[in-house]
């Protein structure tokens, strides 16, 4: 039975970092279901955050991740990333990739959201993922095969063991790929609601095989909404980066009057959460809200791809931007340790799908690059270090239920998790959300899947489904979750952490 070293699911930056380390000594595989630069990691413009100019330090962007995550972070972690980010992201520079740099020639170093120092890299302006990306793929070309438009539809365990991926090829082939280890890198969940800024590829299929492994998944309720999509005749057209409002942009709404001095003291540059609810709160009344970009300058050269959107829409005519918020970035995920180990022997995780703790209960902007940088090396670190298992000789597969039922449109998932479970949520949408998912499926029954749409759609219902039921047992309101109905956070959820598990109840921890 042909077995790889390590088989990495998902193409973002996560992956590419681990792939790059492992590939000096393991053969790597990496399946993904879209194209090499199909990816959030792709379409991240703001940049990524570390503290490397002269006046910031290590200690100031910990303060900074643990303020904006609610104090909900592991430090531990917090300080692993904020330590070593900075290393990292230099051994990159001096490798060759390049950041946008001052007229004298220092880095340019940009500010965002409850960051308190300008400390935010950027790459062809507001390109930096594409640039990040770009330059680990040219890296690890000659050393990582990469399958493209082959999704990953469960893990194969033996023994208590994972070994492996069930997949689905190009021509709609299911396939075995057996492994000595498996990294899941399949990126969050945002395009499980109506609104976002996410990839459409990226709808949770990572955490959704995992929890069919039964692996352990933490803080799922905990969503970050952007409050800056750009929007037109009801559609989310992309993002408008956190560093636009960085570089003197303000929120007004359709009178032209400010909506966040009163409702912050650090006014545009507040928390996501908080700025996204008051968007929200102003487009429920009917008032519609628009970024006004006209005090940054050199707008279409700072910003260069957000300026090429709008003019594409016929948006570039007037300095107001019309904005909704949209989800963007899911702070849980599957448990991971420091290295990127599961609750799996054989099982890591590794960016946006990974919960590594570092986010809190809200992500500071342009921290996530810097998670996939850190923690991706370190995984890819830990695996290096493994003593090798046994082989497979005789793969048993699974005997769960080949899944048939009927299911819901996409669109109809997307829909409901918007309107029950996205920026505002209470008991009576939860509730109704819950009973209307499990109309389609048994959450707690193990299944295996054999077509790409099919598992698409409930790893979709899976996945809302565990954010559901978990938004509906934190009965408070804490970063990214908010709650009409417990609108404060509360000291004895203070904490407190949900973990799920197939088959055992949500368990607070
Ligand atoms: C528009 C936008 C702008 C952003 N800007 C910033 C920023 O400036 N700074 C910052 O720090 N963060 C930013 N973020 C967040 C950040 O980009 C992501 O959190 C991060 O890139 C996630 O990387 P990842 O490695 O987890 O995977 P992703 O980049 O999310 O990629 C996941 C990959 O897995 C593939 N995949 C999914 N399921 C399967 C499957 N079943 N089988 C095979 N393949 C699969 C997907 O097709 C995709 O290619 C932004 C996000 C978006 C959407």
């Amino acid at each position: 039975m042909p077995c790889t070293d390590v088989i990495i699911i998902g193409g973002g930056l996560s992956a590419l970092v681990a792939a790059k380390k492992l590939s000096k000594h393991k053969n790597v595989i990496i399946f993904t279901k879209s194209t090499k630069t199909s990816s959030n990691s792709y379409m991240a413009q703001g940049g990524v955050a570390a503290a490397i100019g002269k006046d910031d330090d290590w200690s100031s962007h910990f303060k900074d991740t643990m303020a904006a995550g609610c104090h909900y972070n592991l430090s531990d972690q917090v300080r692993t990333l904020v330590q070593q980010g900075p290393a990292q992201i230099k051994q990159l520079m001096k490798e060759g990739l390049e950041f946008d740099q001052e007229t004298g020639g220092s880095i340019a170093l940009g500010k965002e959201g409850a960051h308190s120092r300008r400390r935010i890299l950027h790459a062809g302006g507001d390109a930096t993922g594409k640039a990040m990306t770009t330059f680990l793929l040219h890296q690890i070309s000659d050393n990582v095969t990469i399958i493209e438009q082959e999704m990953a539809v469960d893990l194969i365990t033996e023994r208590g063991r994972c070994r492996g991926i069930k997949s689905i090829d190009k021509n709609g082939s299911v396939r075995h790929h057996f492994a000595e280890h498996t990294v899941i890198a399949t990126g969050g969940v945002g395009s499980l609601y109506k609104f976002t800024s996410n990839h459409s590829s990226v709808i949770g299929d990572g955490i959704a095989m995992a929890y069919r492994a039964g692996v352990e998944l933490v803080d799922l309720e905990f969503i970050q909404f952007h409050p800056t999509m750009l929007y037109q005749h009801g559609e989310v057209l992309g993002l408008v980066s956190e560093a636009v409002r960085g570089e003197g942009a303000f929120l007004v709404d359709e009178h032209g009057r400010k909506i966040m001095d009163n409702v912050h003291p650090l006014g545009d540059l507040a928390p996501r959460d908080v700025v996204a609810r008051e968007i929200y709160n102003q487009i429920q009344q009917g008032i519609d809200v628009f970024l006004d970009i006209s005090p940054v300058s050199n707008f279409s050269k700072r910003f260069p791809t957000i300026h090429r959107l709008c003019q594409e829409h016929d948006l570039n005519g007037s300095p107001l931007l019309p904005v909704i918020p949209g989800s963007h970035f899911l702070m849980g995920g599957i448990k991971t340790g420091k290295g990127g180990e599961t609750s799996l022997p054989g099982l890591y995780a590794v960016g946006e799908a990974a919960w590594t703790g570092v986010h809190g209960a809200n992500r500071i902007a342009s921290n996530s690059l810097l998670e996939g940088i850190v923690f991706g090396d370190l995984t890819a670190e830990n695996i290096l270090s493994k003593a090798p298992s046994l082989l497979v000789n005789h793969p048993v597969f699974s005997n769960a239920q080949t899944f048939k039922g009927t299911l819901p449109e996409k669109d109809a998932i997307r829909w409901m998790m918007a309107e029950y479970a996205g920026v505002v949520r209470n008991q009576q949408g939860l509730t109704k959300l819950k009973k209307w998912l499990e109309e389609f499926f048994d959450p707690h029954g193990p299944i295996t899947i054999d077509n790409r749409e099919t598992a698409e759609k409930v790893n979709m219902l899976t996945v809302a489904w565990l954010i559901t039921t978990s938004a509906l047992a934190r009965r408070e309101s804490r970063g990214g979750h908010y709650r009409t109905d417990f609108p404060v956070s509360s000291t004895e959820w203070k904490n407190k952490r949900i973990t799920r598990q197939l088959q055992k109840q949500a368990a607070v921890i």
